[in-house]
């Protein structure tokens, strides 16, 4: 089977071991720089980026996971997970650092404190219907799309929430939360692709 991984320092972990067990994958917890080189994919899931930016150096995973992004390891992240993929961040705290590979910007905590979370459904060409109810936790959005990098789905106003640069993929929300398996899905093929 695909062995994919969770990032699992911090955040929604169960919540994407259980979807990726549902589609068949072997889902693995990983905290340590044997269990990065082991998987074939890997998820970064929500939380909080600047604590899991922090936990990734102390346990010295930061590093192997950069060098297998760099090498073509597909990764999905959400939320917090997107922000750590993201080669710039906008306010994020005093030395916050991500593992990068996504040409893209994003701002954290970009919907300010009124609107810190909602849910709304979006269209996903890729996906096809039914759109996906996305639920938004104090989420980032992407402010910049480089050459490489393609919007998957925006907001209304035109906001990019959702994104893929080859192997990587990115999403604003949390699917993993509202029974939405999809993007999942859709990143499986990705890591079949790869392999
Ligand atoms: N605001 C969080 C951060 O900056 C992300 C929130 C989330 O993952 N739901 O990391």
């Amino acid at each position: 089977a695909t062995r994919v991984g969770v990032l699992a320092l911090q955040g929604d972990v169960r919540e994407h071991l259980r979807v990726l067990s549902e589609l068949g994958a072997e889902a693995m917890p990983v905290r340590r720089p044997a269990e990065v080189e082991a998987v074939d994919g890997l998820v970064i899931p929500g939380g909080e980026s600047s604590v899991i930016d922090k936990l990734s150096r102390t346990f010295g995973v930061a590093d192997s996971i950069r060098r297998r992004i760099a090498e073509g390891l597909p990764v999905y992240g959400t939320c917090a997970g997107l922000i750590m993929l993201a080669d710039r961040v906008l306010d994020g705290i005093e030395g916050q650092q991500s593992f990068g590979g996504l040409d893209v910007s994003v701002r954290r905590n970009a919907f300010g404190n009124q609107t810190r979370s909602f849910e709304t459904d979006l269209d996903v060409p890729v996906l096809g219907a039914p759109p996906v109810h996305a639920a938004f936790i104090r989420a980032p959005v992407v402010v910049d799309l480089g050459e490489q990098a393609e919007a998957l789905a925006s907001l209304e106003d035109g906001t990019v929430v959702a994104v893929q640069q080859g192997s990587l993929l990115g999403t604003s929300f949390h699917p993993e939360v509202t029974g939405e398996s999809r993007f999942h899905r859709h990143f499986l093929g990705l890591v079949a692709a790869a392999r």
